[in-house]
């Protein structure tokens, strides 16, 4: 990785205040003086330090999951298999959480951290961050139904849902759509169908931000986040 993402992942500031103490002539890579923020360093394998202190490097993970039906988004549970039991054992050490949740039976994108501040960031209401959903729904899923979701539709408790782009893809007597959504209220897509009178029949998270599901990855399986892919949350 680049010099300037170790030293800002390693609690040294912005990359701009990391570029000011590159040129300050403080940070060595295995004792050789570093001041090209694009210079190169493997954090597994080189020194580090910076202003005479060597720093050690443990990165926070970002994995893409392709949730499958039948496991829980949780870190444990005494009846059930969580996300976490789909990891492979060399996660064990890591403190990895899912980032919000999918019920038991939604499949899809799903994001797993250690990285408590992003994880918050991701969730906070305030950002708006949208996720798109694809659904079979049972019954006509009609042009109503996407006027009702564009302004707003009251669920159950009378809470009044925000804007919402519904696209229908196939409607018929079983309806396929797409849904983009900018909250996360608990069990939010069937919610607002059953306050169109429809029941959601299976549901797909596709994305999240600008981060969509990597459709080579097959039912429970994942990998980490690439850097682009993570500078798409930035
Ligand atoms: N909305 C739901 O109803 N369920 C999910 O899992 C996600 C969004």
């Amino acid at each position: 990785m680049r010099i300037d993402k170790f030293l800002a992942d390693t609690g040294h500031g912005s990359r701009k205040e990391v570029k000011k103490l590159l040129k300050a002539g403080l940070v060595y890579i295995d004792d050789v003086l570093v001041k090209d923020a694009k210079a190169q360093v493997n954090a597994s394998d080189q020194q580090v330090v910076v202003a005479g202190s060597v720093v050690h490097y443990q990165a926070d993970v970002y994995i893409m999951l392709n949730k499958p039906q039948g496991v829980i988004s949780a870190t444990e549970d005494s009846m059930h298999k969580t996300v976490i039991d789909l990891l492979d054992k060399k996660w064990s050490a890591f403190k990895i959480f899912p980032i919000g949740r999918l019920d038991k039976d939604t499949e899809g994108l799903l994001l797993l951290t250690t990285d408590g501040a992003f994880s918050h960031r991701l969730m906070s209401p305030r950002r708006h961050v949208s996720k798109v959903y694809q659904a079979t729904i049972d019954g006509v899923v009609t042009d109503e139904d996407v006027e009702a979701f564009r302004i707003g539709v009251h669920l159950e408790d009378g809470y009044l849902t925000k804007p919402a782009e519904l696209n229908i893809i196939k409607s018929a007597q079983t309806s396929l759509i797409e849904l983009t959504i900018t909250e996360g209220k608990f069990h939010q897509v069937k919610r607002m169908f059953k306050a169109r009178d429809k029941t959601v029949l299976s549901l797909k998270r596709t994305s999240i931000g600008k981060l969509t599901l990597d459709e080579s990855l097959p039912l429970g399986s994942y990998r980490e986040l690439t850097e682009q892919e993570l500078m798409l949350f930035e």
